[in-house]
């Protein structure tokens, strides 16, 4: 039997390793499964599904048969390798980190590695996640080439000004720079304007990713020109456990005056804040949404009210505004915060379709209005295989 090639594409998180495998045919790409690895290190549990969401399988392991990354690692790899007729070509990586020198994806060899590992500094809770399925797969397929696809590369396209913060140069050449991040999903929704909103492709448009974390990102013809996330996925909008922006001369108070160490300000504000902190109740859109304690209304109320003020900040950017994305799981999801950050765009001609919005189709708003919005869900993971598959044809 002749195996079908394949790339997997992977994303390594802190509790969690999310995978797919694509089937290359000729120079395009089938999504075979998805699959991922939750809880690790808590309640280690493996679920695979097909192209159309049926289940594959489930299984459960006990808390020390999957301690930590490194070992739900390689029992994906175990999963992988049981997987009859696919002969895997390359792996393909999200990798949050690309620094100030990848604009694109790259082939992963020792020297590019070691850049790589040097941007840990800059993205300290994500990078060394997103590095260890890279080291590991080079010590055990040495000869499977490897692509990094990175989350800042889609915003390098920004100017100088959209790349500083207002602080002395060596900082600024020391790395710290407004990088931007979602950068996968934003350039899929760039990648599938000219199809599904082709009046878009070349025009002013703010693409709000909001999920767990949430950023904003301009796109003038098709290129990022904005974002509301700068050196670290912390800024911009309130997220599920993030605080978004925040007037640094917090951090300074939390440091010099309530005696927090930098580890309790870093569990502060990436773990204690945003809807979880507003509302002490939790961190996920869909529960505050259902709740009817005022504490969850408050926490939505203020989450709409940024979204509503970053919108402006990067429509003033723009110039100017023609259109809308909404995306990942809030924006996808849930026509109740689409209909308020709609709301937030009325000042610009924006008019909402209310039955449209219901059904999360993907133009959302009525024909007479100056604003076009759209519902489109998002694909990193195809975006990683896509640039895989690239880089692997380029030889
Ligand atoms: P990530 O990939 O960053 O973990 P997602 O893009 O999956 O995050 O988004 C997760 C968020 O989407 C959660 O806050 C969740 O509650 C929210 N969400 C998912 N479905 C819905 C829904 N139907 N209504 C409202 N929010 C939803």
């Amino acid at each position: 039997m002749t195996k079908k090639d394949a790339i997997l594409v992977m994303n390594a998180g802190s509790s969690s390793l999310k995978f797919q495998i694509f089937e290359i045919i000729g120079s395009s790409l089938s999504r075979l499964l998805r699959g991922q690895i939750e809880g690790v290190g808590v309640r280690p549990k493996l679920s695979v599904k097909d192209s159309d969401g049926g289940a594959l399988l489930d299984r459960t392991w006990l808390v020390h048969e999957v301690p930590d990354l490194l070992s739900a690692i390689s029992k994906m790899g175990d999963y992988v390798r049981s997987i009859e007729g696919i002969q895997l070509r390359a792996l393909g990586h999200r990798v949050v980190h690309g620094g100030p020198d990848y604009a694109a994806p790259v082939r992963i060899d020792a020297e590019v590695l070691q850049k790589l590992a040097a941007y840990q500094e800059l993205a300290p809770l994500h990078q060394p996640n997103n590095l260890a399925p890279i080291r590991l797969a080079m010590q055990v397929a040495p000869h499977l080439p490897q692509i990094a696809c990175f989350d800042t590369a889609f915003h390098r396209s920004h100017s100088a000004h959209a790349d500083r913060y207002a602080l002395p140069e060596a900082l600024y050449q020391a790395g710290v720079r407004r990088y931007g991040f979602h950068g996968l999903s934003y350039e899929y929704i760039s990648q599938v304007l000219p199809e599904v909103a082709p009046e878009l492709a070349f025009g002013r448009v703010i693409v709000a990713h909001l999920g767990s974390g949430a950023s904003l990102c301009a796109l003038r013809s098709g290129q990022s020109i904005e974002s509301t996330m700068g050196f670290t996925a912390l800024d911009g909008l309130p997220m599920g456990t993030r605080s978004g922006q925040l007037d640094p001369g917090v951090v300074l108070y939390l440091i010099s005056h309530l005696g927090m160490s930098a580890a309790e300000v870093t569990e502060l504000l990436y773990h204690q804040s945003g809807l979880e902190g507003l509302s002490g109740l939790s961190s996920d859109m869909r529960e505050l949404l259902s709740s009817n304690d005022p504490k969850a209304q408050f926490a939505i109320d203020h989450f709409v009210h940024r979204c509503g003020l970053h919108i402006g900040m990067l429509a003033a950017a723009l110039n100017g505004l023609d259109g809308v994305v909404f995306t990942a799981g809030i924006g996808e999801n849930s026509p109740e915060i689409r209909a308020r950050a709609a709301e937030s765009l009325e000042w610009l001609g924006a008019k909402l379709d209310p039955l449209a919005n219901s059904q999360g189709v993907p133009r959302i708003s009525t024909p007479e209005s100056e604003i076009s919005m759209y519902v489109i869900p998002t694909d990193e993971e195809l975006v990683i295989a896509r640039e895989t598959l690239s880089i692997l044809n380029a030889g």
